[in-house]
């Protein structure tokens, strides 16, 4: 066991996800209730090296559990890739006597999490914060549910507008690695086919199957694409060949985007949020690092910060299955 710890540095890092607030509060909560002192670094690593610190109180977080983004904002450092930045950000922390940091962030903020605690042997804790749920050890990441329903909640909309025109709408979710959101989403708003990263449907397959959906009667279709599905094609050049092979169809495009990332997180994310946030600050308290926190079978849970880095989440397989069937 370690140096007791007496002041613990949360942070958030890489891109935002819907509940990195509520995961504050709570880390900042738990100091509180722990009397433990809190500080709060502002964007993330690049923050740590600038010294960009506040000092945070359990009344500091009033009023943040249901916002999106992240008050102590995020960024990405190219400087703490470098030996002389973790160096600076390292000295910053010793200064302010920080004994543990808390990341809530991707797997790309946990690497640098590891690569800080090999070298300084400081304590870290990770807490997955990212829309796309693409991170080994947890069932769920902050701000994935929240990502789930909005866009499950667009598809919805737009699925108004291609039944009234008898359209073929091709919906581009984020997801450059994982299909977790389009095929959940896809599944939720009643698809008509889902494309993801983990598997290639092909083209062919793909027409036969939205010419069989024709043939059964059906009018409109709404295809939902991972960004970074693995047809070879993006998502206009799907839709233009769709319209070439199906003249019969009017087919539109629409791209979600960053709407995803941003707004109110669901109950879902606001308790995952609370409940992370107690169990990372008990870990350092207890003298533990190098952890992510983590769902499993709704138990909060740890996965060695390094496993969580280099394992796979894999979707579930048995969901594509369902959504075969459900398109008949
Ligand atoms: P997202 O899922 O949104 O991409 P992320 O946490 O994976 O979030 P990254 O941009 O990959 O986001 O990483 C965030 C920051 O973590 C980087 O800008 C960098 O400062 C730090 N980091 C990443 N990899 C390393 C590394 N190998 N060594 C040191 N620091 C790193």
């Amino acid at each position: 066991m370690g140096k007791k710890i007496k002041k613990i540095a949360v942070m958030t890092s890489g891109g935002d996800s819907p509940g990195m607030n509520a995961a504050i509060r709570s880390v900042v909560r738990a100091c509180a209730y722990y009397r433990t002192e809190c500080v709060g670094i502002y964007r993330g690593y690049q923050g740590m090296i600038e010294g960009d610190f506040i000092n945070m109180s359990a009344r500091s977080v009033n009023n943040i559990i249901h916002k999106g983004g992240t008050i102590l904002k995020s960024a990405r450092s190219k400087e703490f890739m470098t030996k002389e930045g973790r160096q600076k950000a390292y000295e910053n922390l010793k200064e302010h006597e920080i004994d543990g940091l808390v990341v809530i962030g991707g797997d790309g903020s946990f690497t640098g999490g590891v690569v800080f605690n090999s070298e300084y042997n400081f304590p870290v804790i990770g807490i997955p914060g990212t829309i796309d749920n693409d991170i080994y050890g947890t069932s769920h990441t902050l701000g994935y549910d929240t990502a789930l329903n909005t866009a499950m909640e667009a598809i919805d909309k737009i699925r108004d507008t291609a039944s009234s025109h008898n359209r073929l709408f091709f919906v581009e979710v984020m997801g450059r690695d994982a299909g977790f959101i389009a095929l959940n989403a896809g599944v939720g708003a009643g698809a008509e086919e889902i494309l993801v990263p983990e598997e290639d449907l092909g083209l062919e397959r793909m027409l036969e199957s939205l010419q069989k959906s024709r043939r059964s009667g059906k009018s409109s279709s709404i295809v939902v694409v991972a960004e970074g599905d693995k047809s070879g094609k993006n998502v206009y050049q799907l839709a233009n060949y769709v319209e070439e092979n199906m003249p019969e169809y009017e087919v539109r495009v629409s791209v979600l985007g960053h709407m995803q990332r941003g707004g109110s997180p669901s109950c879902f994310d606001r308790v995952l949020a609370s409940r992370l946030g107690v169990k990372a600050v008990e870990f350092l308290i207890d003298g533990k690092s190098n952890l992510m926190v983590g769902l499993q079978d709704n138990k909060v849970v740890a996965t060695d910060l390094e496993k969580a880095i280099k394992g796979q989440h894999s979707i579930d397989k048995e969901l594509l299955r369902v959504s075969d069937i459900m398109t008949t």
